[in-house]
């Protein structure tokens, strides 16, 4: 029998992206990864996600209330968005301060899973009528001191997620940046490994949308984005912002989306 890893999957304010990227998996698909092995002898035990979970109501939440009880330390917890403060979401008549909070507590380890729940990300940006807070904030103010993860992306390339879980589950917690997150996915620059870079270092600059060169002038953040899109791509290899014209907004750092106006020119030594 395979060894199960139990997985409690929560949103907080988040608009489901995340979810949808990753149930978007390709290599392995989606299926793979809730139904089979996802590693030769270990397979994950899905017991809580509202996208995908057939369970409604009562039966649903009392699977959250059953894990709080009666499996401390024995679940991963993954957080989608980031944590409003009481009054701005409730759980089951519970506040998601409240639940995030009793369910970190009894967590084995905590994934922060899109840059919501990372940094704070969308509901976080100025003027955060929610007062939201990213995960690792809200922990930080609760005094929970859990191993915790970020996975950030608006939304996360489906590899990021299902890599470092494969990783966690092979070797254990992988090596991560001074952001909490994994150096094997986000330990290059967006520029390093830009497929305009030549242009940048010729100096020819994009004047416009649909312009050769490359597109620092029209706002793009590659220069101080850690990420890995120029080699990994998105939807299975088929294409990524830059190579489709669009200027990289940063989506996967802190900064994101209150550094500056996503479509103009950052000038990232003296502003970040
Ligand atoms: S398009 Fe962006 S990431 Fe690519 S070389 Fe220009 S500034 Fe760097
Ligand atoms: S290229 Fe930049 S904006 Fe696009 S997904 Fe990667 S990190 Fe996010």
């Amino acid at each position: 029998m395979p060894k199960e890893f139990s997985v409690i999957w929560f949103q907080g304010a988040a608009c489901s992206g995340c979810a949808v990227s990753v149930l978007n998996s390709l290599s392995p698909t989606i299926k793979n990864v809730l139904l089979d092995e996802l590693v030769p002898g270990k397979h994950i035990n899905l017991l809580f996600m509202p996208v995908v979970m057939a369970a409604s109501g009562k039966s649903a939440i009392d699977v959250i209330i059953d894990a709080e009880k009666n499996k401390s330390g024995e679940y991963i917890l993954i957080v989608e968005g980031s944590i409003p403060k009481n009054d701005f979401g409730d759980v089951a008549e519970k506040s998601m301060e409240d639940s995030v909070e009793e369910l970190s507590k009894n967590a084995s380890a905590i994934i922060s899973l899109g840059t919501c729940s990372a940094f704070g990300g969308i509901p976080k940006g100025k003027p955060n009528p929610t007062k939201s807070k990213s995960v690792q904030e809200f922990l930080n103010s609760k005094n929970i001191k859990i191993p915790i993860i970020n996975i950030p992306g608006c939304p996360p390339h489906p590899d990021w997620f299902v890599g470092t879980v494969a990783n966690i589950l092979l070797f254990g917690i992988p090596q991560l940046d001074e952001l909490s997150r994994p150096k094997l996915f986000y330990g290059k620059l967006i520029h390093e490994n830009c497929e305009r870079r030549p242009y940048f270092d010729k100096g020819k600059f994009a004047k416009k949308f649909s312009d050769e060169g490359c597109l620092f002038e029209l706002g793009c953040k590659g220069p101080y984005t850690n990420a890995d899109c120029p080699i990994r791509s998105w939807n299975s290899g088929v294409n990524w912002c830059i190579q489709n014209g669009s200027p990289c907004i940063g989506c996967v750092e802190p900064e994101f989306p209150d550094l500056e106006a996503m479509y103009k020119k950052t000038h990232w030594s003296e502003e970040k």
